[in-house]
């Protein structure tokens, strides 16, 4: 079982839906949930999955990408809804995390990739303009790789995904922060990604209404367009 939700994100797939910066998805895999960033304002975040009848009762894990508002909004909230909260999240923002959260569990996530359980892991805290952890799981299908804003790089991401399971990736989720990209830079990364493998594309949040305009024309049937509200089942199908 392989089930990715988006409970937050800038794009709605339903006007029931709160879209607003910032990501956050819920991710059932082997009869596990985990919850990967945690959207940019609490109250969106609640009413988003109140609407899809979504509950972090059972999410055994916080997964946060990186220090940014955006990925970690929610997060006081999230913290007070579980009983023993288990986050991961880069090195560098740990001891922030420590700080402020004395209830949480850390484990922070060094310079070596993290494996959650089979088949679940994390890259290591990748660098770039902002550090940044990366999720992948391996699917029915296929690799599937979620992204926060992809700081290190979307291309970056997925290469060292690639090195470390030696599979071109089925899918790539998330936010890939080309919202101020240039139209030549947004084609580089169309041109990589489709040069490394990536089958799906289901690009979200920070990729900027222009990468996404661009990668829907680019990638045709091969591109998702994803937002609140979209559930990626990666059994039954794409989504
Ligand atoms: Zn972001
Ligand atoms: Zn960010």
């Amino acid at each position: 079982m392989c089930k990715v939700t988006i409970v937050f994100d800038n794009y709605s797939t339903s006007p029931g839906l709160g879209a607003s910066w910032g990501y956050a998805a819920i991710i059932e895999f082997k009869n596990r949930k985990f919850l990967f960033d945690t959207g940019g304002e609490a109250e969106i975040l609640q009413k988003n999955l109140k609407a899809l009848g979504e509950s972090l009762k059972d999410v055994e894990a916080i997964i946060l990408s990186h220090n940014h508002w955006d990925h970690t909004g929610g997060l006081s909230w999230v913290v007070s809804q579980l009983k023993n909260p288990v986050v991961y999240a880069g090195e560098s923002y740990v001891n922030e995390l420590k700080k402020d959260f004395h209830e949480i569990r850390p484990h922070p996530v060094g310079k070596q990739p993290v494996k959650i359980l089979d088949g679940l892991y994390l890259t290591e805290e990748m660098e770039g303009p902002v550090k940044e952890v990366s999720l992948f799981l391996e699917s029915q299908k296929g690799i599937v790789i979620i992204t926060g804003c992809a700081h290190p790089g979307a291309v970056n991401i997925v290469k060292r995904v690639k090195e470390l399971t030696g599979e071109a990736p089925f899918l790539l989720l998330g936010g890939i922060h080309l919202y101020r990209a240039s139209k030549h830079e947004i084609k580089r990364v169309d041109e990589e990604l489709k040069a490394l493998g990536v089958k799906y594309l289901g690009v979200s949040h920070c990729t900027g209404e222009e990468a996404i305009s661009y990668f829907e024309s680019s990638w045709g049937e091969r591109f998702l367009k994803v937002g609140v509200g979209s559930v990626i089942n990666i059994k039954e199908g794409v989504i």
